[in-house]
């Protein structure tokens, strides 16, 4: 174990944050039962938010932020693990009131982590990481709420993003009809290369939303909110359901009752931080079965560490496809 590693920090003075990166030693570690040493995170939206400081995730300063870790557990005081196993770990406070991933050593609790599925390499699970695991939260969602292949297509909002590119490659997989909602329609044989049968304009679900639409979608996964996600809504057909875990368009959700009252539609939430830990190896285990490696290495870029406040900078702005991993080491 290295006594000085390299972190990412962010500090914040006067109101204003500002992000260096330092050497720390284990004891700047904040508590927890296991050491990680981290070989990969990655840059989900909510790390572009804490990054940038644009939305309030770092409830505690100074922060290492990284929402997202995989490694080799490096030392255990948890019955569960033990040195030299492979994990990872997704949300559970990290980089909100609790040190991250952007860092070479992670002290954590051991309830949080999850066993590398054997399926995947750690930087494989960072390919993944939080929106990959949300993707597949989504679908798990839909299937518990009887979205089957055969009632009919499931549309995908933010379809180039995170969430959206999982969501689309697993779905396909699985059987569905895909159709998918992007705002860069250069990126069409991308989508329909991870498996989008349909590709639609995010314009078409950003207007003024209707009470009621033409019923288009068995199912949804949406990762933008506000009018899509009312627009959604509205084009659910009978009996239809929309599993909703982002932000990307806003936080509002301006729609109407009348697809739950006359369609009988659902609207699914879904948080990935604190999900508690059977669904989250259920999601897993999904994950490995159900996600082509292929498709995941096609949507997938690797960036040193050094890069995380430019990747922040482009994820906020929309200019990241698919997904990003981080290499710690590098
Ligand atoms: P990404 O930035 O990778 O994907 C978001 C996508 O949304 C973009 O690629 C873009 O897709 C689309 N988009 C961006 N800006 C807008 C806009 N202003 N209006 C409409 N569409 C837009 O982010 P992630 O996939 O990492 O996360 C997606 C969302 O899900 C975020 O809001 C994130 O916070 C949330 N999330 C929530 C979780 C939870 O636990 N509930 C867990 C994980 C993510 P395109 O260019 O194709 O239109």
């Amino acid at each position: 174990m290295k006594d000085r590693f390299k972190a990412v920090v962010i500090r914040k003075q006067d109101n204003a944050q500002s992000t260096e990166d330092v050497e720390i030693g284990l004891a700047d570690l904040m508590n927890g039962d296991v050491v990680v040493a981290v070989s990969h995170s990655t840059v989900n939206y909510k790390d572009g938010l804490a990054l940038t400081g644009r939305a309030p995730v770092v409830r505690k300063f100074p922060m290492i932020p990284g929402i997202d870790l995989a490694g080799v557990v490096e030392t255990s005081a948890h019955p569960k693990f033990k040195p030299g196993n492979k994990v990872l770990l997704n949300g559970f406070g990290l980089s909100e009131n609790h040190y991250g991933g952007y860092a070479e050593y992670a002290r954590v609790k051991g309830d949080w982590l999850v066993p590398l599925p054997r399926a995947f390499t750690p930087a494989q699970a960072m390919a993944i990481g939080t929106a990959g695991y949300t993707a597949m939260l989504c679908v798990l969602a839909l299937e518990d709420a009887g979205v089957t292949p055969d009632k009919g297509s499931v549309v995908v909002t933010g379809a180039g993003g995170g969430v959206g590119s999982v969501a689309i490659a697993v779905l396909a997989k699985l059987g569905y009809r895909v159709t998918a909602s992007t705002g860069r329609p250069e990126e069409e044989a991308y989508l329909r290369e991870l498996g989008a049968s349909e590709i639609i304009a995010r314009s078409e679900l950003g207007g003024e939303p209707r009470a009621l639409a033409k019923e288009r979608w068995a199912g949804a996964v949406d990762s933008v909110g506000s009018k899509t996600l009312a627009n959604v809504i509205a084009s659910l057909s009978y009996g239809g359901a929309v599993a909703a875990c982002g932000l990307a368009g806003g936080l509002d959700l301006p729609a109407s009752v009348a697809p739950f009252i006359l369609r009988g539609v659902s609207l699914l939430g879904n948080d990935s931080v604190y999900m508690p830990m059977p669904r989250r190896l259920q999601a897993w285990e999904r994950l490995a079965r159900d996600l082509d490696i292929a498709k995941l290495t096609a949507m997938t870029r690797t960036i040193p560490l050094s890069g995380v406040r430019e990747a922040a900078a482009d994820i906020l702005a929309g200019k990241v496809r698919g997904r990003l991993v981080v290499e710690i080491g590098s």
